[in-house]
């Protein structure tokens, strides 16, 4: 498994246990180069889902590309890792009962939203403000109506979060 923050092969696990619900194997892994500390999940998966962007562009579903654009919008939030888990196998377990074929990108921003809101306010609005692009302000203050007027945090602007997994 390479090391999220420097790049390194030479990376071991340190602890290996099962989630609370038993739907996943949570290691802790260590890397030796530069001594980052990371958690990965093994899980069972049903059948291969693809998403489909607006421009047309289909590719596989990937995980761990959605949970890295989580991870952005939960940055510096204290949010148990396993009820970020939890949100994420249930949007997975959806899409793998609900989709016909591809999955809409928009769908998928949506239920991360949806899944957020139930989380963690502030991360809601960092990702709901990628996800949408916030094209007129109106949105902006529709969303934090929503929350029931609460202001962003100063210099917390989301950056290369990307919800449809866009390659550049
Ligand atoms: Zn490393």
């Amino acid at each position: 498994m390479r090391c999220p923050y420097c790049g390194s092969l030479d990376t071991q696990v340190k602890d290996s246990r099962p989630t609370e619900d038993s739907a996943a194997i949570r290691r802790r892994r260590v890397c030796s180069d530069c001594g980052g500390r990371f958690t990965t999940f093994e899980r069972v998966q049903l059948r291969e889902l693809f998403v489909t962007k607006r421009s047309g562009k289909r590719a596989a579903f990937d995980r761990d590309k959605l949970k890295r654009s989580i991870d952005v919008a939960l940055r510096k939030r204290s949010v148990d890792p396993e009820r970020v888990e939890r949100m994420l196998n249930g949007i997975v377990r959806q899409l793998e009962a609900t989709s016909e074929g591809d999955i809409p990108s928009e769908r998928l921003g949506e239920l991360v939203m949806e899944g957020l809101k139930g989380i963690d306010d502030v991360a809601y609005v960092r990702f709901a403000s990628v996800y949408k692009n916030f094209r007129e302000a109106r949105d902006f203050e529709e969303l934090l109506g929503g929350l029931g007027r609460r202001e962003p945090e100063p210099g917390e602007a989301p950056a290369g979060n990307d919800p449809a997994g866009e390659e550049p």
